[in-house]
């Protein structure tokens, strides 16, 4: 790849940031298409997040990605946020156009991209079960709710988080009915029976902790459900193995959401369609190289 002068370049900010697996994912792209782009990580420590922010504007830096722990801080320093990432408090994407910072959550709508290549699932009129109340759980409740669901269900660890998640839902976007449930109670077990789809949102099962899972009623999944565990390294997590032995469930990792969020901000920087297989062979390239 030649770097001139007249290169667009785009990047990451986190913090850490090296072990990123987007500055793989869109260099193949912008390679694999010919464009005048590049993709650079950028290592920004939290009291730096407002320079680097503007950094964006002073160096014409053509978009960021925004990653652990920059989301919700970085609404701050941003012209106009999407309906979604206001909603949600967090943007993953900045668009730099003539100066000004656009905000996008691609996070959510990434999951349900992925969710609708995948398991042919559309949220209009489902039942959703979401386990963890996160940053990543907050921006798909967000995303689903602003697409249709008609139930979204939040279990949490810490019973407030839950709760104040279900509040935002109900508060401020459409949805039907936004409730919450402990994973402890008989009530769960019901939560999980009636769910279309159900999202394990934690970081258990993720390297290193591989042998790690949710304690989780696997016994009451149904036939037809789409099982989807945002966990991707390893690809298998031991919730999606446990959840595959009960026939007829459609399970689906977290690789997918990694793909189309950087998918949807690849478009929302360049205007061009992204390459969405070259992306996902880099990814299971690069996820294939990890040691785990
Ligand atoms: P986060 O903001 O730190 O939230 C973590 C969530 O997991 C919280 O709900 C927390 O519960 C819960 N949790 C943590 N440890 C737990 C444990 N030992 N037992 C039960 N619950 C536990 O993290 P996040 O950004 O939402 O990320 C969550 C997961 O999604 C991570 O595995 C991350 O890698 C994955 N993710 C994947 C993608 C993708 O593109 N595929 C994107 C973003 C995130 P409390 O509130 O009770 O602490």
């Amino acid at each position: 790849m030649l770097i001139s002068g007249a290169t667009h370049v785009c990047g990451i900010f986190g913090y850490p940031v090296e072990h990123s697996f987007s500055p793989v994912m869109h260099n193949a792209a912008f390679s694999f298409l010919g464009l005048d782009f590049v993709y650079v990580p950028y290592c920004v420590a939290p009291e730096e997040l407002e320079n680097a922010a503007k950094a964006v504007i002073s160096l014409g830096i053509a978009g960021v990605n925004i990653t652990i722990p920059h989301k919700e801080k970085v609404c701050r320093y941003i012209d106009q946020l999407t309906p979604g990432a206001k909603i949600a408090g967090a943007v993953n994407t900045i668009v730099n156009k003539k100066g000004k910072l656009y905000g996008h959550n691609t996070d959510g709508a990434g999951l349900l991209r992925s969710l609708k290549e995948e398991a042919d699932f559309l949220p209009a009129g489902k039942t959703v079960l979401i386990l963890g109340a996160g940053g990543a759980a907050r921006s798909i409740a967000v995303e689903l709710a602003m697409s249709g669901a008609l139930l979204i269900t939040i279990a949490n660890r810490k019973p407030e988080r839950a709760v104040e998640l279900a509040h935002l839902l109900t508060g401020q976007t459409p949805v039907k009915k936004a409730d919450t449930v402990h994973w402890t109670t008989p009530e769960f077990k019901e939560s999980v029976k009636r769910a279309d789809l159900i999202i394990q949102a934690t970081p258990l099962g993720m390297y290193p902790n591989a042998e790690t899972c949710l304690d989780f009623p696997f016994e009451y999944l149904q036939p037809g459900q789409v099982i989807c565990d945002l966990v991707y390294n390893p690809p298998i997590t031991k919730f999606l193995k446990n959840a595959s032995l009960t026939e007829g469930v459609k399970v689906t990792n977290g690789i997918g959401m990694l793909l189309y969020q950087g998918v949807l901000a690849f478009e929302h920087w360049t205007g061009v369609q992204a390459p969405v297989e070259i992306m996902l062979k880099s990814l299971q390239e690069f996820l294939a190289a990890q040691v785990y």
